[in-house]
């Protein structure tokens, strides 16, 4: 979305001391907050950028949300992956513009969102209607309907089969990816990735142990660690907090199904 502000779009109001608020505008809207109200009508017509005033003089600066912004701030019922890993797995799985994707579980749909985005056709995988609903709500809300039109979330269980073939890659974010192995051979096509995203060490130790003795190869395990910093006159330095940890992503390739022992990817070496 370019242009001023509309009606039915969300903005992000940061007051003075950068806390986040995610506000669907709406005509005649308020939106309360500890320092009196914003009315929506001074936000509708406006650029990005803008610094509206509360009744009680408090100033918000109202931008659009980055994705990153919505995942964490969107109605969400399970967990969500985090930015951090968002990003990571589109490298991992090697996501692009037309990619046909199987993803399971569904959850609030922060990956879907993300896959959708760069382009791909995706198909869910999601045991809870309700978590479904939750997800295809989500994906119009940010995303609208043309990215809608190429995601599909079905009320099924992964560990049962998976129906599609030719798939270009299986993502998989439930506590047991290795029972989803068996599957993704059968669904994907060769040179097709699979990626998990577990948060235990063990649940990774499991899936490599099934991926050793199937037709994927390359296998690879990671986690990403981000650490942010206060950077503020002279004092710089990291941020005293971080979330230490998410989970671990894990990625293998399909090669061939009469394959034997499937070598491991080695570890990455510095340049
Ligand atoms: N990746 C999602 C969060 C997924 S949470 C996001 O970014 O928003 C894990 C989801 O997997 C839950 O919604 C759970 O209901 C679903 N799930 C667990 N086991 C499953 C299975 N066997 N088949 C399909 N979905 C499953």
């Amino acid at each position: 979305m370019t242009g001023p502000f509309l009606a039915g779009e969300r903005a992000l109001l940061l007051d003075r001391k950068s806390r986040r608020y995610l506000v669907s505008l709406r005509e005649g809207g308020q939106f309360h907050t500890h320092a009196g109200f914003v009315l929506h009508d001074d936000l509708l017509g406006a650029s990005e950028g803008t610094t509206v005033r509360s009744t009680k003089g408090a100033a918000f600066l109202a931008v659009r949300p980055t994705l990153s912004e919505f995942v964490l701030g969107m109605p969400r019922g399970a967990q969500v992956i985090y930015p951090k890993d968002l990003g990571t797995i589109l490298m991992l799985a090697d996501v692009f513009p037309g990619a046909r994707v199987l993803e399971a579980g569904v959850g609030s749909g922060a990956l879907s969102m993300t896959l959708l985005r760069a382009g791909a056709s995706v198909v869910g995988y999601e045991l809870r209607a309700d978590f479904a609903q939750r997800a295809e709500a989500n994906v119009v809300d940010f995303l609208g309907p043309e990215a809608a039109a190429r995601y599909r979330v079905e009320e099924r269980d992964v560990y049962c089969g998976i129906e599609e073939e030719g798939l270009d890659r299986v993502i998989l974010d439930l506590p047991e990816p290795w029972r989803v192995v068996k599957h993704a051979e059968g669904a994907l096509r060769p040179g097709g990735i699979l990626v998990a995203y577990v948060p235990s060490i063990t649940q990774v130790a499991q899936l490599r142990d099934t991926l050793a003795g199937s037709a994927f190869a390359m296998a690879q395990s990671l986690e990403v660690l981000l650490r942010t910093w206060h950077v503020e006159g002279h004092a710089v330095r990291p941020d005293h907090r971080m979330v230490a940890h998410t989970g671990f992503l894990t990625s293998a390739r399909l090669v061939s199904a009469d394959r034997g022992a499937s070598p491991s990817e080695p570890a990455l070496e510095q340049p």
